[in-house]
């Protein structure tokens, strides 16, 4: 058979195991931590992110996203924080976008000092705002889209060109989009990282991350990562290769039930604002069509300034207030209270990140029953 290229595809079949003992239809799990030599040069060992899972999970990573090679992490932060400190040491640059995770802010603003790094937050995810924070010794340039919480599109293909220009290394963190919406080495990035914790695994109950490059920049990383230490364990390994093959059709699902959604709260007389980058209001859906293949399940939105957000919250009932996100089932946070609620109120607002905003995580269930719980969580705190 022929490279598949199809998403479904590549989830329910690439990178598999055989099972040639008894021939199951399931990758079989290698718990081992101790391998017999093969011979001088190969040792196997799970912190060498070497193991037979790790390596086949790997290929269906690679494969996902248009890479050549991958590594698996134990959690998304293992993955952002090794394939940055792959490519910088003491005395480089590197520039970042506005608005990024907060785990990843919290490791660049605590961290980079003591390694020597100097960094900038570009003031917007505009190019020519990025561009601006270049300095002779920046060595990477890191993004985010769809950004969080505001679903902000950098123009990856401009950044990537920016990268090549400067000699820069290119870095995203894909999470938000996930595989199935966006496959930025199409656009020429050099590096995607991966909170597998989201979208890949789906269901929460799996904490994991992935990084995806060339053979050349896998390699770089691998040489950090096996001294830091933040491999996954294969028993993880396993069940975030059965939670792929079904990321497909649940990020299909989550598009569609996003869309349907963002529309029916954008003309929601109690609804001031929505951020989802698939309504053609969304100052950045132009950008947004051109690079992704579908918009995502997050979106955010402003209930009208007399409605109390916490009371609201309480009064959803299939929705669940909670902090993390891409579950199958929907989830919904404030923003200035949870995710950005370190940064100071001004800040918050330079952002756009109002008091009110809702981050809302759309699930696999059926459209029509979350728009009910909506509209009845709307309709009790109008009543109070
Ligand atoms: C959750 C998340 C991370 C961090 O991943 P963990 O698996 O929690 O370590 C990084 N980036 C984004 C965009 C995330 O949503």
């Amino acid at each position: 058979m022929s490279k598949p290229k199809g998403i479904n595809t590549i989830c329910t079949h690439v990178g598999e195991l055989e099972d040639t003992e008894f021939r199951g239809a399931v990758s079989p799990l290698y718990m081992s931590t101790s391998y017999a030599f093969e011979d001088v040069e190969v040792k196997r060992y799970p912190r060498y992110f070497n193991t037979p899972n790790q390596v086949a999970l790997t290929r269906k990573m690679a494969a996902l996203e248009h890479g050549e090679s991958s590594l698996i992490f134990g959690s998304g932060m293992a993955a952002v924080s090794t394939s940055l400190m792959a490519f910088l040491r003491s005395g480089d640059h590197v520039v970042f976008q506005d608005s990024l995770y907060g785990g990843t802010s919290n490791l660049v603003t605590e961290e980079f000092d003591k390694f020597g790094i100097a960094y900038s937050f570009a003031k917007d995810a505009r190019i020519e705002s990025l561009e601006a924070e270049l300095k002779e010794n920046t060595k990477v340039i890191y993004i985010e889209t769809p950004s969080n919480p505001l679903l902000r599109i950098t123009d990856m293909k401009a950044v990537a060109k920016l990268a090549k220009k400067e000699g820069l290394v290119s870095m995203i963190d894909n999470t938000f989009a996930s595989p199935v919406n966006q496959n930025p080495i199409d656009f020429g990035i050099d590096v995607v990282i991966h909170s597998a914790t989201k979208y890949m695994g789906g269901h929460s109950d799996i904490l994991a991350g992935t990084v995806i490059s060339s053979k050349e920049y896998i390699d770089r990383i691998f040489q950090m990562a096996k001294n830091f230490g933040g491999s996954l364990s294969d028993y993880t390994v396993w069940l975030l290769e059965r939670s792929l093959k079904t990321m497909g059709i649940r990020v299909k699902a989550q598009n569609e039930n996003a869309m349907k959604l963002a529309e029916y709260l954008n003309s929601h007389s109690d609804v001031s604002k929505v951020y989802y980058p698939g309504l053609k209001d969304h100052p950045d859906h132009k950008l947004a069509k051109e690079q992704m293949k579908g918009y995502g399940g997050m979106l955010s939105f402003e209930l009208n300034e007399d409605i109390n957000v916490s009371e609201f919250m309480k009064s959803l009932e299939l929705i669940k207030p909670s902090m993390s996100l891409a579950g199958v089932e929907s989830t919904i946070l404030l923003p200035s209270k949870t995710s950005h609620g370190l940064l100071s109120a001004e800040e918050r607002e330079k952002q756009g990140i109002k008091d009110n905003l809702l981050r809302f995580s759309v699930g696999i269930e059926e459209t029509e029953d979350l728009i009910e719980d909506l509209e009845q969580a709307i309709n009790k705190v109008i009543k109070n």
